[in-house]
């Protein structure tokens, strides 16, 4: 309002100043000085448009013009606004600076990478772990300048929520690299340099195994002599009768802990994948049930039950192992009079190998827990049965290095099925028969 008020002022002024020139000087010139004003009030705006226009091209807060009446208002406004978001534009710059600063200060590697896998951002470490230069390398594709083939199937599979741990050729380095999905399809990329973690790793793996592989021979000679021993038959002590298969009792228990422990650190250890053969799992499953029959020497009913006729690309040898170990569990935690299935079938797209008893079975809570190392329900029975702890931790690592899962189903008193559950990629149409022969 108090513009108009002004602009009113100034025009009444100028009537005035033309009415009172009227009866001096006539109407026409009345006219001409009122026309007068208004053009000076025109131009007096144009001046300030062309101001305003000059200054839009370079437009700085300490530039503004200065200017009259309406136009001062205008352009201190316009002062006001720019500093207004300059000021903002600093703390965001600030802000955007302190965020960036707490990346760099990560000691694990980040890399920001955008909906096509394109490098948007990374920290210094990043830069050492995967040899990128940030202001180079924005903008290329990860898989351009991270090339080997484990990362680039671990980006692809969309698998990440566990990490992969991989080898950089350059300086030894092992990184355990984590993807992490956010916002609109954009990937963190976290990594770690676990080096001398593995390194640990390693020196418990190569520990574990060389003291089982130290152990192996003298147990071997042990057992040999304590056999010898017996088989002379010492009827002179009775000490010696009663003892010495206790000790040959316990020889073989050390004997199959220290195979254990060397199957599992040779599974550990070995970065390779298994090797892949074509398994006859039919035939492996009907080998194994003959071994069901003899482990339990006439105290279970043991069946077989094949639906399914397809093998797997696998590694023999881990596979027997693995199966094994489920039966020889199936018939030592099954009392006498139990009933023990071998199953071979299809589910869905997956192929399942289960051995089903009907025996003392497995509270829940235990369940999770059931292959780690050395975990037992019940130790002595464990322990009685001659049972090292290490099977299903055995079983676990076999199926892992197949991409296969181990489900269990168990309820106290009325028995548990253990399944080995492998993916529709692993099954193979049965090639040919050859027999399997029968394991030790
Ligand atoms: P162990 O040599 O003690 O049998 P495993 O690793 O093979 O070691 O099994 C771990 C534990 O899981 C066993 O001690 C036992 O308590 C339980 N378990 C395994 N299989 C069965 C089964 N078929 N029925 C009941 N309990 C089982």
């Amino acid at each position: 309002m108090e513009h108009w008020g002004r602009l009113l002022f100034i025009l009444i002024a100028l009537a005035v100043l033309s009415l009172a020139a009227w009866p001096a000087a006539g109407s026409t010139a009345a006219m001409a000085v009122f026309a007068a004003g208004l053009l000076v009030i025109a131009v007096t705006h144009y001046r300030h448009i062309a101001l305003l226009r000059r200054w839009l091209r370079d437009p700085v807060p300490e530039r503004v013009p200065s200017g009259l009446g309406i136009w001062d208002l205008v352009f201190a406004d316009l002062y006001r606004l720019l500093r207004r978001q300059r000021q903002s534009e600093s703390r965001l710059t600030a802000t955007l600076e302190d965020f960036r600063q707490a990346g760099a200060a990560m000691p694990d590697g980040m890399v920001i990478l955008d909906s096509q896998d394109r490098i948007e951002w990374c920290n210094p470490v990043a830069e050492q772990h995967f040899g990128l230069d940030r202001s180079r390398d924005a903008g290329q594709g990860i898989t351009y300048l991270v090339r080997q083939p484990q990362f680039v199937e671990y980006l692809q599979a969309q698998r990440y929520s566990e990490p992969l741990e991989m080898r950089q050729t350059r300086g030894d380095l092992i990184l355990s690299v984590q993807l992490v999905p956010y916002g609109d399809q954009q990937k963190l990329m976290i990594s770690r340099d676990v080096t001398d973690l593995e390194r640990v790793e390693t020196m418990r793996r190569d520990f574990i195994a060389n003291v089982s592989h130290e152990l192996r021979t003298p147990l071997t000679v042990l057992s040999g002599f304590l056999e010898t021993i017996m088989d002379i038959k010492p009827a002179d002590s009775e000490l010696l009768r009663r003892s010495l298969p206790l000790m040959m009792d316990q020889t073989e228990r050390m004997r199959r802990l220290v195979e254990d422990l060397l199957t599992l650190s040779r599974l550990e250890s070995s970065h390779n994948p298994p090797r892949e053969e074509s398994v006859n799992v039919p035939e492996l499953a009907r080998v194994l049930y003959h071994d069901a029959l003899a482990l339990s020497a006439g105290r279970h009913r043991v069946a077989l039950d094949q639906a399914d006729d397809d093998w797997l690309t696998a590694s023999e040898e881990e596979l027997r192992s693995a199966f094994s170990n489920l039966v020889s569990n199936a018939v030592r935690y099954t009392p006498a009079g139990g009933e023990i299935m071998v199953v071979w079938q299809r589910r869905g797209p997956e192929a399942v190998f289960s051995v089903r008893d009907t025996g003392i079975g497995i509270a829940s809570q235990h369940l999770p827990r059931l292959t780690e190392r050395f975990y037992r329900v019940d130790r002595s029975r464990s322990r009685e049965t001659g049972g090292t702890g290490l099977g299903l931790a055995i079983v676990k690592h076999v199926l892992n290095r197949h991409q296969a899962r181990l489900e269990i189903a168990s309820e106290p008193g009325r028995g548990s099925t253990f399944s080995a559950v492998f993916p529709a990629e692993r099954r193979l149409a049965p090639v040919r028969r050859e027999p399997i022969a029968r394991s030790a």
